[in-house]
């Protein structure tokens, strides 16, 4: 599932060759995409492509009377750019579910196993989820404290929830508290102020990284052109059991917590 990084990195590719184009047609494959009626498009100019969440949203002017599309790629959505004159690739073909025609080129979106979503809203503030961005500004050591609210939930479980910090699922949760040198077993809200600053600046340090890498690809994922992304290279802890830590060369120890599998270092995460 594409979590924060791999969200930011569609969004970056997208928007230098979708804002500005004018849709022609935008034409729904898929009748799960229509749970909610889209808006008329035809003639509407893409002001914007960004992350929100851990959604893409794209914004069709004009400013005075916007319609949002939050589109949330699930296990396999892919959203992507072809020109005129290049045919969409065999898998994108097969699996199209939505396309928008646009005075240049086309946005397609392919599914192959159709979990994404479309959502529509009026404005971007509708379209914003509950928890807070983990890249924002306006999350600092203050925020983070009232997001905690002497939570006694264990720290990785805490990460996941998406009314909290937003984007981050299972590959960075573990990937953050070993950076942090926090054990996934630690109630959040007996973290001492100290370790709650390495948290923080664990989390931006290794999305931040994890963007600049295009994000991590095991099977599913792949960017706006059809490319992997390369941050696996760089995990720490994520799937590497029994494998020596790279700061202190223990094993590599595996936990499940809420059903799904935790990567630490027993060694330098206590
Ligand atoms: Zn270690």
């Amino acid at each position: 599932m594409p979590e924060l990084p791999e969200v930011e990195t569609v969004a970056r590719q997208l928007a230098p060759v979708l804002v500005g184009r004018r849709v022609l047609e935008l034409r729904i494959l898929d009748p799960r995409l229509r749970v909610q009626r889209p808006p008329r498009l035809t003639g509407r100019r893409i002001e914007a492509v960004e992350r929100c969440g851990k959604r893409v949203l794209i914004e069709f002017g004009p400013a005075g009377d916007p319609r949002f599309l939050a589109v949330h790629l699930r296990m396999t959505g892919r959203l992507s750019w072809r020109p005129d004159d290049v045919a969409p690739d065999p898998t994108s073909r097969k699996h199209l579910r939505a396309q928008f025609r646009l005075d240049r080129g086309r946005l397609l979106f392919a599914d192959a196993r159709r979990f994404g979503t479309f959502a529509w809203y009026p404005t971007r503030a509708e379209a914003e989820p509950a928890g807070i961005d983990p890249l924002s500004p306006q999350l600092d050591a203050h925020r983070l404290d009232l997001l905690i609210d002497h939570s006694v939930q264990n720290v990785k479980t805490w990460l996941l929830r998406q009314d909290r910090l937003v984007g981050i699922g299972n590959i960075y949760a573990s990937e953050i508290l070993h950076a942090a040198g926090i054990s996934p077993q630690s109630a959040i809200g007996a973290l001492d102020p100290l370790q709650r600053r390495r948290l923080l600046a664990a989390t931006r340090r290794i999305l931040t990284r994890a963007i600049r890498a295009c994000g991590t690809t095991f099977s599913d994922f792949e960017d706006a052109y059809g490319l992997s992304g390369s941050y696996q290279r760089y995990l720490a802890v994520y799937e590497r059991e029994d494998r020596p830590c790279r700061r202190c060369a223990t094993p590599i120890a595996r936990v499940v917590q809420g059903q799904r599998s935790t990567y630490h270092c027993p060694g330098c995460q206590r």
